[in-house]
């Protein structure tokens, strides 16, 4: 049994801006249940805990922290989830905020502060867990100083100092950069800005940092960690990235299955199985008719929920709405993020109110319903470390189409490349064109009752547990103390 101790800024069900929360609350519960010992420590964003109705107490123990020239006491609180234990630094004016990382599509000026507060006072909580730490498994950059602090700062906390380290990317596009100023205010280690450690362009690199002193680096697709030695994909980092390749690896993600089970699902209008698929009708009916839309079983019902960023293709989609609308397919989105995109959607749809919805905004229980109605999930990504909509929305029965890039690629079985085992479609070229010719050769295979149920009920039935992928971490961090 491996102690282990995740960090991350988010996870779910406490705090969610995307699929690292969907990761960070299910990855160790499916490690649990390998046998290993897990705490995730997370910041105490006091409100989204509050706002997603989850109780957490004082531990009694606080840490004592100096950071831009203030002592900070920062007291510790712990909740469970399903067995699971989050321990939860506070420091309300840092995390007690309406937004996790900043306003509606901005940034706060001093997220830089608020993660290495969080990396440090996450080192020190460690060090008081009891018993000596395994593995330090961090996430994405506002994690990415930790590996780099616990091998310059902390080599002397006797119960951190053996741990090894292991960092994922779950996005290469967000690599946490602030201006080198802060290294003093902060007292980060210097000697390590240089362009063979964090230093990046004369600033400071937070994803650069973890790559660096990581004995491990993941992320979160195969296809992924190939696509980010490449200038396409590598963000500036390709470079860096093959520097480090020895330690890269892609695991694919998988899913929390028990929240997300049409099967028992408590948000939807009725449940679902493979076996017993007469709910999903009803499913649809419920979206139709909260959306305002025609009540139709047999007019295609696309849907969409994404971060509306360029990262998702959204550019791809807007072209076509007009002529699927003309065409008579009705479209549900939700989603939020770049104002202009929000007001540019929320216009198309003010043309079109019974045949397409606008929703803007995260609303967990809605995107349940929407999964579960639809017939067909739109993902256009530009570039998708791995995407969970897909996963998420193959097991509701909403049969996927994808650009073919990064986990889309790993995890969707294209009609084309299989017929029989085919769980959606694949387009290649970042085109609306593309995009189109393969929303309408998926329409025609929806046309076509026998074909569609096949390709549904294999998307229904993919396997999209953790069970393999929670294996292959463990392998990796029991190669990691072996060495
Ligand atoms: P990313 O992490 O890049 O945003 P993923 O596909 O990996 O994309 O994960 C997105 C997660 O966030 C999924 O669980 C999806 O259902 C959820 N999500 C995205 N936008 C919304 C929204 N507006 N409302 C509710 N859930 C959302």
């Amino acid at each position: 049994m491996l102690n282990i101790v995740f960090v991350a800024s988010e996870a779910a069900p406490l705090a969610k801006t995307g699929g690292l929360a969907d990761v960070a609350g299910s990855l160790p519960q499916a490690l649990r249940r390998l046998g290993h010992k897990l705490t995730v420590i997370m910041p105490y964003y006091r409100r989204h805990l509050a706002k997603a109705g989850i109780k957490a107490k004082p531990t009694g123990d606080a840490v004592e922290m100096w950071a831009d020239g203030h002592l900070r006491h920062c007291p510790l609180h712990e909740a469970r989830v399903h067995g699971l234990r989050f321990l939860l630094i506070e420091q309300d004016d840092l995390y007690d905020r309406d937004g996790l990382y900043g306003p509606a599509g901005g940034a706060y000026d001093d997220n830089l502060l608020r993660y290495v507060l969080f990396n440090r006072v996450a080192l020190e909580a460690m060090a008081k867990l009891g018993a000596p730490v395994d593995i330090i498994h961090c996430h994405d950059w506002q994690a990415g100083m930790l590996p780099v602090l616990l091998r310059t700062q902390y080599q002397h906390y006797a119960p951190i100092a053996k741990a090894r380290t292991v960092y994922t990317i779950h996005n290469l596009a967000y690599q946490g950069v602030f201006p080198a100023e802060w290294l003093s205010r902060l007292g980060l280690p210097s000697h390590h800005h240089h362009p063979a450690g964090y230093e990046f362009y004369g600033q400071i690199n937070c994803m650069k940092a973890g790559i660096m002193a990581a004995d491990a680096v993941t992320t979160v697709s195969p296809t992924y960690a190939r696509e980010i030695l490449t200038p396409e994909y590598g963000c500036h980092l390709d470079g860096f990235l093959i520097q480090h390749i020895s330690k890269l690896s892609g695991i694919v993600n998988g899913l929390d299955t028990e929240s997300w089970d049409p099967a028992t699902d408590e948000a939807l209008a009725a449940r679902f199985s493979a076996v017993r698929t007469a709910g999903k009708k009803r499913c649809k009916q419920a979206l139709q008719e909260r959306c305002g839309l025609d009540v139709s079983a047999d007019t295609p019902l696309l849907t969409l929920i994404s971060r509306l960023a360029d990262q998702k293709g959204i550019d791809l989609l807007i072209p076509n709405i007009e002529a699927w609308m003309q065409r008579g397919y009705q479209l549900v989105i939700l989603g939020s993020g770049d104002p202009s995109i929000e007001q540019h959607l929320h216009s198309i749809a003010a043309r079109h109110p019974r045949q397409m919805h606008f929703n803007a905004g995260f609303d967990e229980a809605y995107s349940h319903q929407i999964y579960a109605g639809g017939d067909i999930f739109l993902m256009p990504s530009r570039f998708e470390p791995c995407g969970l909509g897909q996963l998420i929305a193959m097991r509701y029965g909403n049969v996927p189409v994808v650009r073919a890039t990064g986990g889309l690629s790993d995890t969707v079985i294209d009609y084309h490349a299989d017929k029989k085992c085919a769980t959606g479609v694949h387009f290649t070229a970042a085109t609306p064109e593309a995009f189109d010719a393969a929303l309408e050769e998926t329409i025609s295979l929806y046309r076509n009752p026998t074909t569609w149920s096949r390709i549904r009920l294999n998307a229904i039935r993919r396997d999209s547990s953790w069970q393999a992928s929670a294996q292959r971490y463990a392998d990796l961090y029991k190669q990691l103390l072996a060495k």
